[in-house]
């Protein structure tokens, strides 16, 4: 049995979406519990959720600290949009709008406030808090990206140290603490700073099944496969890059391939950082061309694919940065490029660090990320095994598992490139081992005799790229050495002796190239798109009216559903996930009016097209309660009428709910009274209109079921409207 059931009701009603994420509903339980929490999940798991929706349920305010202004902004905004009153109180705003909200908080019309650590813990507003506690009640402290307390984390914030004064100063609030960061030793230390006392603690998996991960080796050709990923996907993306120099030449380059991206990174000023993450945001531009700086903070939940066109320094930021993408649950894509320069680099810096113990874990976090580049296993079991997670592999979602790299024998080849670095002497790289393998012509052959050598040109039939593949798998696979001296030259060991010998085999994994064939589900995905941007073009403009980001309006799941069912009446409409009751209101007519016109240029035939209509309702009254009606109109009480009609009084009242449904003249203050009637639409705004039993237990006995089947039928009125 569950022990909340009408908690579906409750999601849909207020956020459009019909179920659960893993995780939510139970969390969401033990909130309405007032237990402590701590909650750990991935970034787009869905956390905030998980103190939204029970600050509705609950009585008194929600307040929810937030490290981020941009962040609070966005929330805020989202919630507007689904018509919860939420606000925020930040440094931005000026001190006659700080009282006009802090008005609305003491006069409990405030269900969520965002607040900064800061000014929540000041001399100023902790007196302000109290009285709030006092008048409308505090339902919960929940600590937004709780990492930042911990000094192990990677975004450790001094104030958020003093956070624990809220549970002295209230110790019967309940606390919730989120964050997306997973390691053991931050989460006992979040818990620690914060005092929460025996916490349920939840922990999401981190695996996000939505995302599609692949890696490409980076050749010469890395800029001509980066524009087809950005041309090949609709819709935003964030291309990370080392340097920031790199982040300028890749934003060149697509403007000039008509590609509309803008650049990001700590050389520009604090105004042109802003301006270009607020017009990626608002969809008004399409790429990102970032380094690391860009990303903490964002939470746009329609990023549809991240390329990192370098290595990462490490998994744990591969997997947060390539995370952002899809936080909506829609298929996106994460490519990592990456070839053997990337690693030289990295070593460089590695080895300018002062530290060797720094060193020495630097150097472990690179071996992470080249096994995972490197990798032929499927590249969630890598990653989720790095959060000590354990993943049976073949998600089918990985280029691993949807492309499995035929391993090859090149025992000859090997054999072949090992005995020119013998040759050479193991006194030159890799580079030019390929040369002499290739038949090169250039000054360092020559001076060095080299084209004199047996080795010299057998190797032609090879490209550039195929050599250096098979030298990096040597490597990793321990067949072969270079010195660690920054000159990377190739030295042998007992390993290769053995390949020259023939007593060790070597095999390699070899990419295959990707075919794409344009099959029906192609085509149909194709349609699909189509009616989709011209969604999108209308929730651009929806948006920009209203100077919101677009996913407020709706998400891309939301959209693509559209696209999808296409739905014809208000009532489809509502149906589908994402459109809540507000929106539905506030814009259901006009994507409903975009769709038919689509389908009408499309010559899509049906009938029943042009009605938009609210659910199965029919608006005039029957005859029997016309005739219920009249009496009622003439004085009569309930009873009288049901013995003159010699019909039962609930049927009268049904009548008469229906009547008031129907907007027919009924005064409802006659048969309820008014404090009954308020507290029957609280609920029915919290509960949605479901059926009278679990309202009437919600409410208790004290309520009749007519008194909320009336006043269920005036609400029904006021949102049919
Ligand atoms: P996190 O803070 O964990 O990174 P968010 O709370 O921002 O994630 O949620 C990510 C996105 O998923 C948001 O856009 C949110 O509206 C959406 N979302 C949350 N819960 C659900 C749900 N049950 N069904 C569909 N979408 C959801
Ligand atoms: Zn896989």
């Amino acid at each position: 049995m569950l022990q909340y059931p009408h908690l579906e009701k409750a999601l849909k009603h207020h956020f459009g979406y019909d179920q659960f994420r893993p995780g939510q509903r139970q969390i969401i339980e033990d909130a309405l519990e007032n237990r402590d929490l701590m909650v750990v999940m991935p970034t787009g798991g869905g956390k905030s959720l998980c103190f939204q929706l029970p600050a509705l349920l609950k009585p008194g305010l929600t307040v929810v600290v937030s490290p981020l202004i941009a962040l609070m902004q966005d929330q805020v905004e989202a919630l507007r949009n689904n018509n919860i009153s939420a606000t925020f109180l930040n440094s931005s705003l000026n001190s006659y709008k700080v009282r006009s909200r802090e008005e609305a908080i003491m006069n409990g019309k405030i269900k969520l406030l965002y607040v900064a650590p800061e000014r929540l813990i000041s001399d100023r507003f902790l007196p302000l808090l109290d009285v709030v506690k006092e008048k409308v009640g505090i339902s919960t402290f929940a600590i937004d990206e709780a990492h930042c307390v911990s000094e192990w984390g990677h975004d450790f914030r001094p104030e958020y140290r003093q956070l624990r004064l809220l549970r002295k100063r209230y110790p019967d609030v309940p606390t919730v603490a989120l964050t997306a960061t997973a390691t053991d030793r931050v989460r006992a230390d979040i818990i620690e700073q914060l005092g929460l006392k025996k916490p349920s603690i939840h922990i999401a998996s981190f695996n996000r099944q939505n995302l599609y991960y692949e890696v490409r080796s980076k050749s010469n050709r890395a800029y001509a496969e980066l524009l087809e990923i950005v041309r090949e996907n609709e819709g935003s993306g964030i291309i990370y890059c080392l340097t920031r120099k790199k982040v300028d030449e890749i934003t060149l380059k697509l403007q000039n391939d008509k590609v509309s991206a803008l650049p990001y990174h700590a050389g520009l000023s604090d105004k042109e950082r802003s301006e270009n993450q607020t017009r990626f945001i608002r969809d008004d531009v399409r790429v990102m061309v970032a380094t690391i700086a860009f990303g903490m903070g964002i939470n746009k939940p329609d990023v549809r694919f991240v390329v990192h066109s370098d290595l990462p320094r490490n998994l744990e930021s591969y997997y947060q940065e390539s995370g952002r993408a899809g936080r909506d649950d829609e298929p996106s894509k994460c490519t990592l490029f990456f070839n053997y320069g990337d690693i030289k680099t990295i070593e460089w810096s590695i080895n300018q660090k002062p530290d060797p113990q720094e060193q020495l874990i630097a150097k472990q976090q690179l071996r992470q990320v080249i096994d995972y580049a490197e990798g032929t296993d499927c590249r969630r079991t890598i990653q989720l095994s790095y959060f000590g997670e354990r993943f049976p592999g073949n998600c089918g979602n990985c280029d691993n598992c949807r492309y499995p790299k035929p391993v090859q024998d090149w025992t000859i080849e090997a054999m072949k490139f090992l005995s020119c670095v013998a040759r050479c002497k193991e006194r030159f790289g890799m580079l030019h081992i390929i040369d002499v393998l290739r038949g090169g012509k250039n000054q360092k052959i020559i001076v060095n005799k080299h084209d004199q050598l047996s080795t010299y040109g057998i190797g032609k039939d090879k490209t550039v790229d195929e050599w250096r593949m098979l030298g990096r798998s040597l490597l990793h696979q321990g067949i072969l050495e270079q010195t660690p001296d920054g000159y990377s030259v190739l030295k042998l060991n007992a390993l290769s002796w053995e390949v020259m010998r023939k007593q060790r085999p070597v095999l390699i994994a070899v990419p295959v190239m990707q075919k794409i064939t344009l099959d029906e589900g192609n085509i149909k995905a194709a349609e699909v798109e189509i009616l989709m941007q011209r969604l999108r073009s209308l929730r651009k403009q929806l948006a920009d009216e209203q100077s919101v980001p677009p996913y407020v309006i709706f998400h891309d799941s939301t959209l693509k559903l559209m696209a999808q069912v296409q739905p014809r009446t208000l009532y489809e409409f509502g149906e589908l996930s994402g459109v809540g009751s507000h929106k539905l209101a506030q814009y259901g007519d006009k994507f409903l009016a975009e769709i038919q016109a689509y389908r009408q240029e499309q010559g899509i035939q049906t009938s029943t097209v042009n009605q938009v209509n609210y659910a199965p309702v029919n608006n005039f009254p029957s005859d029997t309660e016309l005739t219920t009606l009249q009496l009622y109109q003439q004085g009569f009480s309930i009873e009288e009428i049901s013995q003159k009609r010699n019909i039962r009084p609930t049927t009268i009242i049904r009548h008469l709910a229906d009547l008031i449904e129907k907007n027919q003249p009924i005064d409802l203050s006659r048969l309820v009274t008014l404090e009954h009637q308020q507290k029957i639409w609280q609920v029915l705004e919290v509960l949605g209109d479901i059926s009278l039993t679990p309202i009437r237990d919600y409410l208790g006995e004290s309520y009749s079921f007519d008194e909320i089947r009336l006043v269920r039928g005036k609400w029904r009125r006021e949102k049919i409207k």
